[in-house]
């Protein structure tokens, strides 16, 4: 049986949405949305919603599950049944579980889980409209949610995806680029400290295709981490001109 075959490049080179292969989707990011999380964050990318709140350092329970000598970070990556089109379930599946924990690993290397030991950090991680990439506008917003919450941290954390579709490389891909291109892989980036805390990868890519969509990610990662700042900033410029 024949299938029709959809173009995700245009003759003209752009894609489904009209962005150019190395153009991000919009962004909007807000901190400090939420006022009973000791910190949050919104970001909007593209037709991704995504909510992120932080609780913490904070005594753990159940007890038992405290380390001596560290702060332990939990992470829950949730999709809201009203996220998707077909209605999700609203109980954690096995790609929820995995992502939780993904993301929590991208996000530990920028802490100093040291200073406080026998606690816990929670991160709450609401995808309220996904559109692929979510991991990554995930760890994006939970990275400033950490930082809202007045946690010390060694640099924010900032990710985004690239990958191929038609035999191009393109960057920040969408629900359709990732279903039905040939690989994706997010990458999420310390840029201070210049180091990878996620590296991940889905479909086939040649050696040198590799190299070019990790370094996309990376001058992806780069501009999202000037809106990040310029989005902590605001806060704080907002909070300055409601005292004076
Ligand atoms: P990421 O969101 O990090 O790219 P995946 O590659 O696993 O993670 O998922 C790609 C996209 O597939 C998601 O962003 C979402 O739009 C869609 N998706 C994920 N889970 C479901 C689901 N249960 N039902 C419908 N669409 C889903």
């Amino acid at each position: 049986m024949s299938q029709k075959v959809e173009k995700l490049i245009d003759k003209k080179g752009l894609r489904l949405d009209g962005r150019k292969p190395d153009e991000l989707r919009p962004i909007k990011i807000e901190v400090g949305v939420l006022a009973n999380a000791d910190g949050s964050a919104y970001i909007q990318q593209g037709k991704n919603k995504i909510l992120a709140a932080v609780y913490g350092p904070r005594e753990l329970h159940p007890k038992h599950l405290a380390l001596p000598d560290r702060t332990v970070l939990r992470c829950r990556y949730h999709m809201a049944p009203f996220s998707v089109q077909e209605r999700k379930s609203p109980a954690p599946s096995r790609r929820e579980i995995e992502l939780s924990k993904v993301i929590r690993e991208a996000l530990e290397p920028s802490l100093f889980l040291e200073y406080y030991p026998r606690t816990a950090i929670d991160v709450f991680i609401e995808v309220l409209q996904a559109d692929g990439g979510t991991r990554c506008a995930s760890i994006t917003a939970a990275s400033l949610a950490l930082a809202d919450a007045g946690i010390p941290m060694r640099d924010l954390v900032v990710a985004c995806a690239a990958g191929k579709v038609d035999d191009t490389i393109v960057l920040d891909l969408m629900d359709t680029e990732d279903k039905k291109g040939n690989a994706d892989v997010p990458v999420a980036l310390m840029p201070n400290l210049n180091a990878i805390t996620l590296l991940q990868m889905d479909g086939n890519l040649s050696l040198e295709e590799f190299e070019k969509a990790v370094n996309l990610a990376i001058d992806g990662c780069k501009k999202i981490y000037a809106m990040q700042k310029e989005a902590l900033r605001a806060k704080y410029v907002n909070i300055k001109e409601v005292e004076e």
